[in-house]
């Protein structure tokens, strides 16, 4: 399937997302918005200050890494794009319907199974406060409108794995040492709601060796997060470390902890 670009999410358009497509019949979307309060306004990752990743203060957040990093305009098109999320839920949700519903028929066209990620770059907590229409139907979020997408996301927002998500709906934790107290929290949610977590390692060496040891990370088995990004597709039931090596120069430097030695 050619990549799909539109006004919200974009298709094919990463290393990562074009690696996670040949993983199997699933294609996946992207959306990508300005983290923390890089749009100014309100902040659209709660915990980045605690987790240490806010790129406005030289946290390791994935937003400047890839193209990103050489190519400016990709970041003030997000903050557009996050502005016009600011300025008019509503209107935004109604632009996001229209460009999953575009994204969902084209996949089906290709015989391949719709799967999108809201947070590619923001920690919003969709499954809350987000209603939408559907062809005149009202839904309590975007993942109750298009019962066919498989959603995942990264979350920093530990307590959201505290309620039942929608079945089409899969949440990996993003851990960091950056305080105690965050990778305390993180570890307990982890455990009781045995949702996955992922761990970004310094290098791809570092990673291995966790994924080699017996005791894995922590006393916690640690698997490939690179090979795909389908979080959805990694094992449920019990708590697997997935490993992630940092890329971009910002996220190799990181000293806040959010990237693990
Ligand atoms: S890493 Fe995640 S939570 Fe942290 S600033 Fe980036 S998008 Fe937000």
């Amino acid at each position: 399937m050619k990549p799909f670009h539109s006004a919200t999410v974009r298709s094919g358009g990463n290393a990562k997302t074009i690696k996670g497509d040949k993983a199997g019949e699933f294609v996946t979307a992207i959306m990508y918005l300005a983290p923390a309060r890089m749009a100014g306004g309100a902040n659209l990752c709660s915990m980045a200050t605690l987790a240490g990743c806010d790129p406005s203060h030289g946290g390791g957040c994935l937003v400047k890494a890839g193209r990103a990093s050489y190519t400016p305009n990709i970041n003030l098109a997000r903050i557009a794009k996050t502005q016009r999320y600011l300025a008019s839920r509503e209107a935004f949700l109604a632009e996001l319907v229209r460009d999953i519903g575009r994204f969902a028929r084209k996949a089906a066209k290709h015989g391949l199974k719709p799967a999108v990620r809201l947070n590619g770059t923001s920690d919003i907590l969709w499954e809350t406060a987000h209603p939408c229409y559907r062809n005149g139907q009202r839904f309590a979020s975007i993942f109750e409108a298009f019962p066919e997408v498989q959603f995942y996301d990264y979350t920093k927002v530990y307590k959201r794995v505290s309620k039942a998500l929608p079945a089409n709906y899969s949440l990996t934790l993003s851990y960091s040492e950056a305080s105690r107290a965050y990778a305390d929290a993180v570890k307990m949610a982890a455990t009781w709601s045995k949702v996955n977590v992922a761990v970004v390692f310094r290098t791809k060496a570092i990673r291995d060796s966790y994924m080699a040891a017996a005791d894995g990370f922590e006393g916690v088995e640690v698997i490939d997060g690179d090979e795909t990004d389908m979080r959805f597709l990694d094992p449920k039931g019990a708590t697997h470390v997935v490993g992630l090596y940092a890329k971009g120069n910002d996220a190799k430097r990181d000293s806040s902890g959010f990237v693990i030695d």
